[in-house]
C-alpha cells in the first residue's frame, strides 16, 4: 500500500512516514542494507543530517535503488540537516552543498537548522563548556537557509528541535517560510501544546525517536524509558492485528504528525511501514495520550546555559 502524503505549506508533499537513519551505534554497511531494504518496502522518506555522519553512505544506496530502476529521484523525499558549527550565514550554503555532493543530488526536499544553538566543533556531540557555545542570531542562519532554497538546493526549508518562541522569531523575518519543525513526539512527550502552535503557524512536526530511542548510546540505566509494549497497547494491538511498535507509530500519524522510526532490522523496516489499513478511534487515541509525561530521551542537558537551549520553555 503506497504511503500516504502530507500536504505542506508550500504546496511540497511529505510522506507522512519516514526511515531515520542516525544509527550511532550501527556500521555504514548496515545503514546501505536498511535504506535498499525500506525502499523495498515502500518508504520514499529518509531522515539524514551531515553530523549522522552516512549521506554519502545513504547516497550510494539510493542512487544503487535508482539505477535498478526501483525508483526515481522524484518518488524521493529526502531530509538533511545544518550542524551546530555552520550556524553563519556564510557558512550555510557551502554546508549544504557538501551535503549534496555527499549524497550525489541537486536537492534535498527539506533542509532543517538541526538545533537552535550554535557551537565551535570540538569533536563532543554536545559540548558542554560555554566557552565553545557561540552566539549567532537564528534570523541569520534562516537568511542563508533561504538561499539554499533561492539556488534550488532545497524545495523547503524548516528547523529542528526550536521551540515557539524560536519558531515566531523566524516567522517575523522570514521571506521563506519554514515549513517543519522536527521535534523528538513519542507517547510519553507528545507535544499537545508545541503541535498546536506549529499547526496554527501553518508548520507541520516530524516526530523524532517516535518509539523512545531505547538503544541510545547516551542512556544511563536511570533513566526513565518509553514502554512500547504496556497493556493498553498491546489490547489495542489486538484489536487490529498489529504489534504495539504499529500501534505508536499510527498514534503518531492519527495526532497529525510524521514519525521517522530508525531500523535496521528488514523485518521491523516493514513491520513500521505497515500501518495504512487501519486507523485509531478517537478514544484509543485519548488513552495513548494519558502517557505523556513530558520526558524527553534527547535533553541535551550540557547545553542548558546556552542562550539559544530550546527546552526551557513549556514549548
Ligand atoms: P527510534 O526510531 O525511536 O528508535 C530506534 C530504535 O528502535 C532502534 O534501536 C530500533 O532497533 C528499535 N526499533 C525500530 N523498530 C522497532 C519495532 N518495530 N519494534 C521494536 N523496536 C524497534 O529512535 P531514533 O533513531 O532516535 O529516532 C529516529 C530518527 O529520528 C533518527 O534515526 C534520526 O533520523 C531522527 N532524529 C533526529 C533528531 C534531531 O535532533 N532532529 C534527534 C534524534 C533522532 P532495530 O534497528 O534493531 O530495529
Amino acid at each position: 500500500m503506497a504511503v500516504p502524503s502530507l500536504i505542506l505549506s508550500n504546496g511540497e508533499k511529505m510522506p507522512v512516514i519516514g526511515l531515520g537513519t542516525w544509527q550511532g551505534i550501527d556500521d555504514p554497511s548496515v545503514v546501505s542494507q536498511a535504506v535498499k531494504d525500506a525502499i523495498d518496502a515502500g518508504y520514499r522518506h529518509f531522515d539524514c543530517a551531515m553530523r549522522y555522519g552516512n549521506e554519502d553512505v545513504i547516497g550510494r544506496a539510493i542512487h544503487e535503488k535508482i539505477r535498478e530502476g526501483v525508483v526515481t529521484r522524484k518518488d524521493l523525499y529526502i531530509v538533511t540537516k545544518l550542524w551546530n558549527d555552520k550556524h553563519k550565514e556564510e557558512d550555510v550554503v557551502p554546508t549544504c552543498r557538501e551535503s549534496l555532493k555527499n549524497f550525489g543530488f541537486d536537492y534535498v526536499d527539506l533542509y532543517l537548522i538541526h538545533w537552535p544553538f550554535a557551537y565551535k566543533d570540538s569533536g563532543d556531540l554536545f559540548p558542554a563548556s560555554v566557552e565553545s557555545h557561540v552566539d549567532i542570531p537564528l534570523e541569520e542562519t534562516w537568511r542563508g537557509m533561504e538561499e539554499c532554497y533561492r539556488l534550488g538546493y532545497a524545495k523547503s526549508i524548516g528547523v529542528s528541535n526550536f521551540n515557539a518562541s524560536q519558531i515566531d522569531r523566524i516567522l517575523n523575518v522570514a521571506k521563506i517560510k519554514p515549513v517543519v519543525n522536527q521535534v523528538e513526539c513519542h507517547p510519553n512527550l507528545n507535544q499537545k501544546k508545541l503541535r498546536a502552535f506549529c499547526a496554527s503557524r501553518g508548520i507541520a512536526i516530524t516526530s523524532y525517536s517516535p518509539l523512545g530511542a531505547p538503544l541510545r548510546p547516551w542512556a544511563k540505566p536511570s533513566d526513565p524509558v518509553v514502554v512500547i509494549d504496556r497493556p493498553e497497547v498491546v489490547a489495542i494491538g489486538k484489536k487490529y492485528g498489529k504489534t504495539p511498535a504499529q500501534i505508536l507509530l499510527r498514534y503518531l500519524i492519527d495526532i497529525g504528525t510524521v514519525p521517522i522510526p530508525k531500523s535496521s532490522s528488514k523485518a521491523r523496516i516493514q513491520e513500521n511501514i505497515n500501518i495504512f489499513d487501519f486507523k485509531l478511534t478517537p478514544e484509543e487515541v485519548a488513552i495513548i495520550d494519558k502517557f505523556d509525561t513530558g520526558m524527553r530521551v534527547t535533553s541535551a542537558d550540557e547545553l542548558k546555559n546556552h542562550k539559544e537551549y530550546p527546552f526551557h520553555a513549556e514549548f
